[in-house]
């Protein structure tokens, strides 16, 4: 009701964020969609809240670093941990309003926030059979002290919002329409098995090298949990390693690490939210 007399304000154009979306009701996205160049974005992400109106959400900048396996995230990370694919989706600038967004899911308690772009990445990314072959969605943690003070690790927000995406994309095959590659089935998100096992400090006052020192061996991975965990028994599952920022890589290649070290078979898909740009 309070959405109705007072729509919230797009962040990025101060426009009304459509209500009909704000509701959480896919039937009744109608007026995110007609208002939205990208019809088929707004459907499929309008059971989670938009955190910005449909026309800032078409206009983020996109890396499309998915098309390029030689992309510069995937040069960066190289170096420092083997992996299958690896890219970020988003480009962000200091004053952008991308920026704006992590902020409030890292800093101002915005969960939903996180949820609202780990589904707009989803849902750009899940037409091409991006997460076909993904066996499970592996957030990185943050050390739980940190997640005491924040609420909740937000990277688990940025998975359920990629599960939501899956779950509206994911038709049920008919004989007469068999499953397509864009057809993906939803994977399971499995957030105990890998854990921080000691703090470390914020990274944006350290230069590359002191990253790098900073985030080494932070991480540990229960093998049995997440084999447990899997849909399908695997010593070789394929999982999504899912990241917010990634600037140097040396958190993400910390992670890679500790869940190499247990299961040296897994392969792994990097994927973070967005990079510098
Ligand atoms: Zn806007």
């Amino acid at each position: 009701m309070i959405d109705f007399l007072f729509p919230p304000r797009c962040p990025g154009c101060g426009r009304p964020i459509p209500s009909s979306s704000v509701t959480g009701n896919p039937s009744s996205a109608t007026g995110a969609a007609r208002s939205c160049s990208r019809r088929s974005l707004c459907g499929r992400i309008a059971s989670i809240p938009p955190a910005i109106c449909p026309l800032c959400a078409a206009s983020l900048p996109r890396t499309r670093y998915e098309l390029n396996p030689d992309n510069p995230v995937a040069l960066r990370l190289a170096s420092l941990t083997p992996f299958h694919r690896a890219h970020s989706h988003f480009f962000y600038t200091p004053d952008s309003l991308l920026a704006a967004l992590i902020h409030d899911f890292k800093y101002r308690f915005h969960p939903s926030t996180a949820r609202y772009l780990g589904a707009l990445m989803a849902s750009d990314l899940a037409p091409h059979g991006y997460f076909a072959d993904i066996d499970a969605i592996l957030p990185i943690p943050i050390h739980w002290t940190r997640r005491l003070r924040r609420g909740y690790s937000q990277t688990r927000h940025l998975a359920s919002g990629i599960l939501s995406t899956l779950l509206t994309t994911s038709a049920v095959p008919t004989p007469a329409f068999p499953t397509s590659p864009a057809s993906t089935p939803a994977v399971p998100i499995i957030s105990d098995a890998l854990r921080a096992i000691r703090p470390h400090r914020t990274q944006t006052a350290l230069t590359p090298a002191g990253r790098l020192q900073n985030t080494r061996s932070i991480f540990r991975l229960d093998r049995r949990l997440l084999l447990d965990a899997l849909p399908s028994p695997s010593d070789t599952p394929h999982l999504l390693l899912l990241d917010d920022v990634c600037t140097t890589g040396a958190t993400v290649a910390s992670a890679a690490e500790a869940v190499l070290d247990a299961i040296p078979g897994a392969c792994l898909t990097i994927l973070t939210l967005a990079t510098p740009g």
